[in-house]
């Protein structure tokens, strides 16, 4: 896929392995020529972020590559059934990532079908919210064992499926010893892919 054809982003918050390509993105679209129009749904304060990360990085107009890379910041506080595209309906929770405040997860639906997204957040109520609406959930897993402070780990998918037997749980965000112990796990529920894999249901 055509990096420069995306046409909507959800960051959940601003930790920069969330946010911090943003620059980069929109030169490429700059560069490249897009028409079409990305639209970046993302927390109070994220525009500011990323036209300081901009000018550290690079001797250029922000407004300018901005408007020509055909990019939108739309910040948010809560999105309520928010249609991102036609038929796309988008709702946010506010998740648990330990200090960094506000992060967000959200429920994607399309054709009553939903995808829930954790974004990064330890085990909370709203984690919870969010797998019990999706059909599949995409999950913060990072550690084997529990997540303590601001992650999930393997153990929290555990816990989970005893509540949510038949959803479906894909892991990601993980460290690469979690990954390698969460291939052995012997539930076809829990299903993990690579990076840029595509998943049907
Ligand atoms: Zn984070």
């Amino acid at each position: 896929m055509n990096p420069c054809s995306i046409s909507v982003i959800l960051i959940s918050h601003l930790h920069g392995d969330h946010f911090a390509d943003i620059p980069f993105f929109m030169f490429d679209k700059f560069f490249n020529g897009s028409d079409e129009k990305t639209i970046i749904y993302c927390p109070e304060g994220t525009k500011k972020k990323i036209e300081g990360l901009f000018y550290l990085m690079f001797p250029a107009d922000f407004e300018k590559v901005q408007d020509e890379s055909n990019v939108e910041f739309r910040e948010f506080s809560k999105l309520e059934r928010e249609e991102v595209l036609p038929n796309i309906y988008v709702d946010s929770f506010l998740v648990d990532h330990g200090n960094c405040k506000p992060a967000y997860g959200f429920t994607i639906e399309r054709d009553g079908k939903i995808v829930g997204l954790s974004g990064d957040s330890k085990l909370c109520s709203e984690v919870e919210q969010i797998v019990e609406k999706s059909d599949v959930a995409v999950l913060d897993a990072s550690f084997i064992e529990k997540g303590e402070i601001s992650h999930m780990g393997l153990v929290d998918m555990e816990e989970l499926f005893e509540q949510y037997p038949n959803k479906k749980i894909i892991p990601t965000h993980m460290h690469d010893e979690t990954k390698k112990m969460a291939r052995k796990m012997d539930n076809p529920n829990f299903i993990v892919l690579n990076d840029g894999e595509e998943f049907e249901f």
